[in-house]
Order: structure tokens, then C-alpha cells, then sequence
């Protein structure tokens, strides 16, 4: 077991250290701590306490007499020696001390107990479950003692505000309310209104949910504690669940305050029934634990729950009750202005050329996230700065956008000529294909410099505005370019290499939309045959049908790739002529265009 993960300690090593911190416990600590401060007296200074009536009570034990006396109102602890004293007991009883059988000497039983017998026992019980837990997560994270705690972190204020969030009007308006609210709860007090206690942020990753919860508490100048779910997921049993009270102790006291809990999804998930043998007794404990919380607080001091998701359909419902965490905030990917806004924002921090085209970089950039863009500025600065420049320029932003896309250039990648030849006439068999349909985005860019990611050369195009439909046109198009390549393989040299597998997947992947989701195939009409998973994670789908649909739709599929294809090897072979310029120039040039590509396809 310990061989997989090497590096790591056994765990007879962490038996030893709690052996260790149970001997030295016992031999420094406990004595200390259990033993009362008693001192010793001689037998003379006793009688004249007890003449004194300072005594209380007296205990004869074999060995020794043991007493208790109150000075100034304290009691305190006293032994003596034994002697022979005959007048003792009555001498004794004339000043009304009281006989004990027993003083003890320790100073709380119950404490005793604990240290000797309930501390071990947990002690024990922790490096069991410490043992458990590696157990099952071999291979994986072990924990160690250091981590043992999950990060609270608060800050007193963010220094984050909206105009830090480009884009995303629809979420900063959802969240306006929240940030009234907790400037001035009395207003929503006073006629009687509850705010939500809670918000969901949910949207793919990268699109500004941490950073518009952090805003909303800059914006509104409260304490900001944020904890990541994933933290409660390393802990001891039962600490998640305790790590959740202190949290809500904490908020409650330096309300009005937000608490963020990140990745929600990793705590929040849905209870099953018992099917894992308890395996998640953990993360349910503290899942119970923070509804429980949001329930029992009183949602009128100000304390607002925002939570970030990107997998919002694998939340208990519980969570998503009135209650708690009844407002659903989406944050989705930025649309074009949006891109442009978020590109702006970022660049602000940055020395830009003043004639900088934002719009061109937010339209070449369809799909990316604020996080993306946030980088596409920074590669470009970094770019800037490897030639030699104090300022960024149009062509840094352009060259990191296709580094973000696509990896860095591999400009010393050894490619023969042979095969260089096949890379231009593949890029261009889907540049011409693509402009030879109607309805298909216009080439930008074909470029034949292989890229670190893999690809070893593409063809970019960028769509005029953005579009939020695809029609059943469009999606054959767009299959049929991306067969272009491969079909232009064919038709000049014709075999086939393994150039073509992205394209491939892809082509795949929009016919089998286009059966099983878009309604697209007369053959199946509007039903739905396959469902997303998690939506804003990769969109991978599983099947919503029998075994026999699923191979018809396979049929369906390959039928639609197929037809794709062989629409664009008539295109290719229609235009030979201008399929071997296009290669031939690019094979000089390596990187074209848009516009040259146009010039010399219209002659
Ligand atoms: P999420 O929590 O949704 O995964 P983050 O809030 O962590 O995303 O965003 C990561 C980074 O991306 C932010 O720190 C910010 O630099 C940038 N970013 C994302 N969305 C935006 C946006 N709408 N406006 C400005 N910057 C953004
Ligand atoms: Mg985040
Ligand atoms: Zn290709």
C-alpha cells in the first residue's frame, strides 16, 4: 500500500507521533494540570490555624492529615505530618471544622477523566480515521496534520466594486438589491421584508462569479469571509460540519457581512440514498450542517450567503429551497460587448498602443470567459515585453489570442516538405469549402505554423456578429468545412493522414447535436435523445433512449458526415485550379490572410 505513494509517510508514523504526544501529555502536562497546589505545613503552624478558626475541613489519612483552609475568602490546600495528639478531635471540634473522609487531590475529576481517558481515545480515533481516509484515497492527496483546518478567509473589505466586473449587467442588477440591503437592513426591516438569505452564482468557470461576490461586498463595505467547499472535503470527520458553525458564528457577529462558499457543488451535492455505505458521511454532515445554519440564522441582521457553482444540476434541492439559496444568479459566458468590456477593463492595467482595436480581438474570441480574455491581455503583455517593447500592440493581442486558442508557435518544429505540403492543402481545402457555401464565417487567418498544442497549422474564422442560433444550413456547413481539409488530402494526393482527427470529433459531435438534441433529422424529428450532463463543464451528454435508437442514430449521424463530405470534395474538385494556387502561395508564405486569401480565390 505504501509502495504506490512513496513520498509519503507511513502511517505507523503517525501512530508514533500520537503515541509520543500521549507519554509526553502524561508525564509533563497532566500532573500539572490535575494535581492541586498543596502545600506543606508543620504540625504546629496547623494547630494554630485551627485555633485561629482559619481551618474548614480536616481529613486523617494513614500517612498524613490533609486540610483546607479559607484566607481572604480562598480556599486553599494544606498537608501535614501525622502525630501522636490526644485533645486533637475535640480541640478540632470546639473550633467547628468539619471531618472529611477524603480530600482529594486532584482538582476535578471530570477533567481527569477527560485527559486520561477521552483525550487519548480521540486522539486514537482521529489517526483511524486519518487511516481510513488515506486508505481510500491512495495514490491521491493524503492529508497531513497541517491542513487539517479549512481556510476562512475574511477580509474587511475587498477593494473590489462593479465597475471591476465588465459585462454581466444582468447579475450585477440581481445583485444591486443585496448590496442595498446590507447598507441599510433597517429599510427592509422595518416593512417587514425578508431578503433572500442566499444567492447562487452559476455559470461555466472563469466568467467572474468570485470575482462579483468579492464586488458585491466591496460595493456594499462589509467583512467578505469566503471558503472554498473543497476545503471541507480534506478534513477529519466532523470537522467540516464544525468549520460550517464557526464560520456562521463569526458572520453572525460582525454582521451586516457575506459569506461566500465557493464551489458549493463539492459539499452541496445530491444526498443519495446510502448507496455509497457512508463513504460521504462527511460531506453530508456538513451539508446538514450549513442548512441547518441558514435556517437558524436571523436572516434580518444582514448576514447574506452568496455560493458559486459551475454544476448547478448536481445540487441537493434542499439547498435550492426558499429559504436558503432561492435566488439563482446566472453568469454566463460574455457576449461580444461583453468580451470588449472585459478586454478593456483588463487592459487598463496595462501600457497600451492608443489605436488598439478591441473589437476586432472581442470578435475573434467567441466562447472565451472574462479569465480567458483577462489572460489574452496579459500574454500579450508578456509578448510585448519578449520583443523588446514598453507598449502592447494590435499584433501582440492578435498572436495571444491564437496562443490562448491554440498553444505558442512551434517555430523550430521540424515538419518535412512532404508534409507541409499535405498541411497547406488541408488548411486550405477548409478555408475554400467554407467560402465557397453561402452562410459559413469568413477565413481570417490560415496559417500553417504548428502550434504547441498539437495542431499543426488551422484556418480561423470569425463571424461577422455573434450568433445565438445555428440553423439546420449552418451546422451542415459548418460540418461539411470541417471535412474540407480531409477532403482536400484526398483529392490531391489521394490517401488520407491523421491530420484530420480534430476535425473528425468535431463534425461528429454537431451531427450528433443535430440528431439527438437539435431535432434536426427527419428521421427522428423533435425528440429529445440525449440530455447535457453539467451544461457549463464540456457538455458531455449521456443517452436518453434504447440501445436500438442509439445505432439508429449512429446511422443517422454518419450518414449526415458523410453527405458533408462528399459535398465538399465536388466543391474542392470544381475549384482544383484555385485550390492549388491557394496552397502553393501559402506554402510560401506559411501564414495568410483573410484578404489575400479572397484576392486571389476572386482572381
Ligand atoms: P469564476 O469564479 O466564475 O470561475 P473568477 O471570478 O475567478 O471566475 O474569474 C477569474 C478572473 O477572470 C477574474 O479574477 C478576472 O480577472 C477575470 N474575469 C472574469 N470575468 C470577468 C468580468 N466579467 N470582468 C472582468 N474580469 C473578469
Ligand atoms: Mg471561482
Ligand atoms: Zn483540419
Amino acid at each position: 500500500m505504501e509502495k504506490k505513494s512513496s513520498g509519503k509517510r507511513p502511517l505507523i508514523f503517525y501512530y508514533a507521533i500520537a503515541l509520543l504526544v500521549l507519554m509526553l501529555i502524561n508525564t509533563f502536562i497532566t500532573p500539572q494540570l490535575l494535581e492541586r497546589q498543596v502545600e506543606e505545613v508543620g504540625y504546629n503552624d496547623f494547630l494554630q490555624m485551627v485555633d485561629e478558626g482559619k481551618v474548614e475541613t480536616v481529613s486523617m489519612e494513614s500517612d498524613q492529615i490533609r486540610f483546607i483552609s479559607k484566607e481572604d475568602g480562598k480556599e486553599k490546600y494544606y498537608k501535614t505530618g501525622i502525630w501522636p495528639d490526644e485533645g486533637l478531635t475535640q480541640r478540632l471540634t470546639e473550633k467547628n471544622v468539619a471531618f472529611a473522609s477524603e480530600i482529594p487531590t486532584q482538582s476535578s475529576p471530570l477533567l481527569a477523566m477527560l485527559l486520561s481517558w477521552v483525550f487519548p481515545l480521540l486522539l486514537l480515533w482521529g489517526v483511524g480515521t486519518l487511516m481510513f481516509k488515506k486508505m481510500k484515497n491512495l495514490g491521491g492527496n493524503a492529508m497531513t496534520f497541517g491542513k487539517s483546518n479549512a481556510k476562512i478567509y475574511a477580509e474587511n473589505e475587498t477593494g473590489k466594486t462593479f465597475s471591476d466586473v465588465a459585462g454581466q449587467d444582468e447579475a450585477k442588477e440581481a445583485l444591486t438589491e443585496i448590496v442595498d440591503f446590507l447598507h441599510n437592513p433597517d429599510k427592509y426591516a422595518d416593512i417587514g421584508a425578508n431578503l433572500p438569505k442566499g444567492a447562487l452564482l452559476v455559470g461555466p468557470p472563469g466568467t467572474g462569479k468570485t470575482l462579483l461576490a468579492r464586488a458585491v461586498a466591496g460595493e456594499a463595505h462589509v467583512p467578505f469571509f469566503s471558503i472554498s467547499g473543497s476545503e471541507f472535503v480534506e478534513m477529519f470527520v466532523g470537522m467540516g460540519a464544525a468549520k460550517v458553525r464557526d464560520l456562521f458564528k463569526q458572520a453572525v457577529e460582525k454582521a451586516p457581512c457575506i459569506v461566500f462558499i465557493d464551489e458549493i457543488d463539492t459539499i452541496g451535492k445530491k444526498r443519495d440514498s446510502g448507496l455509497n455505505g457512508g463513504g460521504n458521511d462527511e460531506r453530508e454532515q456538513t451539508l446538514n450542517q450549513l442548512l441547518a445554519e441558514m435556517d437558524g440564522f436571523d436572516g434580518k441582521k444582514g448576514v447574506v450567503i452568496l455560493a458559486a457553482t459551475n454544476r448547478p444540476d448536481s445540487l441537493d434541492k434542499a439547498l435550492l429551497r426558499p429559504g436558503r439559496f432561492d435566488r439563482r444568479i446566472p453568469v454566463e459566458l460574455p457576449d461580444l460587448r461583453g468580451r470588449e468590456a472585459i478586454l478593456k477593463v483588463h487592459a487598463k492595467d496595462v501600457k497600451m498602443d492608443s489605436r488598439i482595436d478591441f473589437h476586432a480581438i472581442a470578435r475573434a474570441t467567441s466562447g472565451a470567459s472574462g479569465a480567458e480574455l483577462a489572460n489574452i491581455i496579459n500574454e500579450a503583455a508578456l509578448r510585448a515585453v519578449r520583443q523588446g517593447r514598453n507598449i502592447v500592440l494590435q499584433e501582440d493581442l492578435q498572436e495571444s489570442v491564437e496562443v490562448v486558442i491554440a498553444g505558442y508557435e512551434r517555430k523550430n518544429a521540424v515538419i518535412s516538405e512532404e508534409e507541409k505540403r499535405i498541411i497547406a492543402y488541408h488548411e486550405i481545402g477548409h478555408a475554400l469549402v467554407a467560402a465557397k457555401q453561402n452562410d459559413s464565417a469568413p477565413v481570417e487567418k490560415i496559417t500553417i505554423i504548428p502550434r504547441t498544442s498539437g495542431a499543426l497549422g488551422y484556418t480561423m474564422q470569425v463571424d461577422e456578429e455573434e450568433k445565438v442560433l445555428m440553423s439546420r444550413d449552418q451546422a451542415v456547413n459548418k460540418i461539411t468545412t470541417l471535412t474540407g481539409g480531409r477532403a482536400a488530402e484526398e483529392v490531391m494526393f489521394s490517401s488520407v493522414t491523421s491530420g484530420a482527427s480534430n476535425d473528425i470529433e468535431q463534425a461528429t459531435k454537431i451531427a450528433r447535436a443535430m440528431v439527438s438534441r437539435f431535432g434536426m433529422s427527419e428521421r427522428f424529428g423533435m425528440v429529445a435523445l440525449e440530455q447535457v450532463d453539467n451544461l457549463y463543464l464540456g457538455g458531455d451528454t449521456s443517452l436518453a433512449c434504447s440501445q436500438k435508437t442509439a445505432a439508429e442514430i449512429d446511422e443517422e449521424v454518419i450518414a449526415i458526415v458523410r453527405q458533408a463530405h462528399d459535398k465538399a470534395v465536388e466543391i474542392l474538385r470544381q475549384n482544383m485550379q484555385k485550390l492549388n494556387e491557394l496552397a502553393q502561395y501559402l506554402l510560401e508564405r506559411e501564414t495568410i490572410t483573410g484578404e489575400e486569401f479572397m484576392d486571389i480565390l476572386n482572381g
